[in-house]
């Protein structure tokens, strides 16, 4: 491993970097920590696709760029420390693609694939996976796809859709053998879903920070072609297994809230020393050393598991490791953010009540925060897999 970037990759962030300054000055966007992967923009992803930048680590017959997995930890540090709005095409980009070049079709690749990389209309996917009674345990899902003719009917109910209000298409894990005595890792398979087909429905929740990001999503008898099928009839599971460690893998879980971090560094800076107890200065000091500290172990993390990546190996436990470190890096941001602003803190953006001292942010995101270690498998799930499959230890 190499502790440097080379001069094409720095080239390459000037690129981002300028690219993503005259979309603020332009304002195309505005920079916000919120949630994941923030707003849905066409527009903002038609203009990533023009400069190549969706689908950057897909070989070149599918409209990628064949580049490395380090180049595309580079592109979405970037995009991430501004909070980019890559909402429309980020699922698709980040897990649908690579899971399609594994296992789907030629069909599948031929149909999708080009269409994602361009950002075109009516290309947005979200991911139809947890249930009321199957989160950590995917393999639970009670959702059923029943063969009918070259078709599968499909009932059931999914959980926490993030962006299945906007979606065109859901990356549906569902049951396919009905059999009791067959164990459940060997029974469901993953489908491609129009969410327009009859027989979705899609309900808003709203999140405790007051925002519809996420939903409940009904199939009722929902027919999908059996082209629409992405790799075998139940083994589901072991795929989806697979493409989990891209959701994992990625800087965007520790840089989430990376624009309170960065008031906050500012804040603390501009802090008049005199004004402050000496003995609270001191932990305020000690408080954002020790976040910078691991923020940067967090990037370290994040890019070592992409060259890992790059070079072909497994990467399951060191995904899960990096994931668990940085969603709570993220979380200790808003509570220190929070203990160095003190109750004022706690006072939103927006009305008379804004208060001198005032990080953009920080409450919405202290309010996201509980979120940062659930979606894409909670610290303790990770956990599990870091002792497993990194260290080797039996199961609990
Ligand atoms: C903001 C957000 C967005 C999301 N977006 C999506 C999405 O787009 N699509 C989608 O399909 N899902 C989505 N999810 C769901 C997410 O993947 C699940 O919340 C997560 O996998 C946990 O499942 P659960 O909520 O059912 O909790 P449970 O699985 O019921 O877990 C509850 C608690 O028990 C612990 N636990 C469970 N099993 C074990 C075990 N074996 N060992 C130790 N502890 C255990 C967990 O760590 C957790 O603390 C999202 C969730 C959030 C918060």
């Amino acid at each position: 491993m190499r502790f440097y970037f080379t001069e094409q990759q720095e080239k390459f962030r000037c690129q981002v970097r300028d690219f993503l300054e005259e979309q603020l000055q332009a304002g195309a966007f505005s920079v916000h920590s919120a949630s994941l992967v923030g707003p849905v923009s066409r527009e903002f992803s038609r203009k990533m696709a023009e400069k190549g930048w969706i689908g950057l680590t897909w070989p070149q017959k599918y409209g990628g760029q064949g580049r490395t997995y380090v180049d595309k930890m580079i592109l979405n540090e970037e995009l991430f420390r501004v909070q980019a709005p890559v909402g429309y095409h980020f699922s698709a980009d980040r897990q649908v693609g690579p899971a399609l070049m594994k296992f789907g079709s030629e069909w599948q690749r031929e149909h999708f694939l080009p269409r994602i990389v361009r950002a075109e209309e009516g290309i947005d996917f979200c991911l139809l996976f947890s249930e009321p009674n199957a989160g950590s345990d995917l393999a639970s899902v009670a959702t059923r796809a029943e063969r009918d003719g070259d078709s599968y009917i499909v009932s059931g109910q999914k959980v926490w859709t993030s962006g299945g209000h906007d979606a065109d298409y859901g990356w549906l894990l569902a049951k396919t053998n009905l059999d009791p005595e067959v164990r459940s890792h060997l029974s469901c398979s993953e489908f491609i879903l129009d969410m327009h087909a009859p027989g979705v429905t899609v309900r808003p929740l709203v999140n405790i920070a007051g925002v519809h990001s996420f939903n409940e999503v009904f199939l009722d008898d929902v027919r999908v072609h059996e082209r629409y099928l992405v790799g075998r009839e139940n083994e589901g599971f072991k795929q989806i297994m697979a493409q989990v460690d891209y959701e994992r893998a990625g800087i965007e879980r520790l840089m989430q809230n990376y624009p309170v971090f960065s008031r906050l560094k500012d804040h603390v800076l501009h802090l008049d020393k005199t004004a402050l107890d000496a003995g609270r200065y001191a932990w305020i000091r000690d408080a954002l050393a020790g976040l910078e500290v691991d923020f940067q172990t967090g990037r370290l993390l994040c890019y070592y598991t992409a060259w890992l990546v790059d070079q072909g190996g497994n990467v399951s436990s060191q995904a899960a490791l990096t994931k668990s470190f940085c969603t709570q890096f993220e979380q200790r941001v808003n509570d220190i953010a929070l203990q160095i602003l003190g109750p004022v803190g706690q006072i939103g953006q927006g009305g008379p009540w804004r208060p001198p001292v005032f990080i953009e942010d920080l409450v919405e995101s202290y309010l996201w925060g509980p979120s940062y270690t659930l979606q894409g498998g909670s610290v303790e799930i990770l956990k599990n897999i870091v002792a497993q499959r990194g260290l080797g230890l039996p199961r609990a």
